[in-house]
């Protein structure tokens, strides 16, 4: 099939045919119905991460969910000075789309978890990582109080020691946007959260109730 995509490069051009041949022919009344509106019942907020798409992991097509994609899939508390991009889309989530659950999702071998895992020893309010990612990441500070007391020191150990305290962290600031406190309170939204393993594909469910990891039967 030819396509018009002047100047991108094969792996997008090429995917693009594959899509317009199969892809879209196969959800194309999805689409139409689509194009008058979205109404997806899930938020899943996931890092930018290459290996960890939702839409795959999950097997979604248009329309199902509704996706924030960030460094170390992180939500920083609620902060009308601070970060736009993530809270924007919360409140998008929340209030226009009315999403029933939101999905907070770790992976496996996280860089933006690594990297606040070198920087750590910086003073407070500083992440001790250079530029933007740096700044992002102090967020992962929040996590610290969340570790495990038997947590490793060090190695893959605290790493995913880590990445799951993030979570728990990231879950915790959803509940200081008022929004969202409201919602939950009123039963209409419930947060999850959940780590992906690379690897093996598999996912790991944290139990609402405790926050301890449950792999999903
Ligand atoms: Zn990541």
């Amino acid at each position: 099939m030819r396509i018009s995509a002047p100047g991108l490069p094969a792996l997008l051009t090429d995917g693009y045919a594959r899509f317009r041949e199969t892809g879209f022919p196969r959800h194309e009344g999805a689409y139409r119905a689509l194009a008058e509106g979205q109404e997806p019942p899930v938020m899943v907020i996931s890092c930018c991460d290459s290996r960890v798409d939702p839409e795959a992991i999950f097997d979604a097509g248009p329309g199902e969910l509704f996706v924030v994609r960030n460094v170390a899939n992180l939500v920083p508390p609620c902060d009308p000075g601070g970060d736009y991009g993530t809270g924007a889309a919360i409140e998008f989530a929340v209030e226009g789309l009315g999403v029933a659950d939101i999905v907070v999702m770790g992976h496996s071998g996280c860089g933006g978890i690594r990297a606040y895992i070198e920087s750590r020893g910086a003073p407070p309010g500083e992440s001790g990582a250079p530029g933007f990612i740096g700044k992002w990441i102090s967020t992962v500070r929040g996590a610290e109080a969340r570790l495990p007391t038997d947590a490793p020191s060090d190695g893959p150990g605290l790493q995913e020691a880590f990445e799951y305290a993030s979570i728990r962290n990231s879950l915790d600031n959803l509940m200081t946007f008022p929004i969202v406190r409201q919602a939950v309170d009123d039963g209409r939204l419930r947060l999850h959260g959940a780590h992906f393993s690379i690897a093996d594909g598999l996912l790991t469910v944290l139990d609402p109730a405790t926050g301890n990891a449950a792999v999903p039967e």
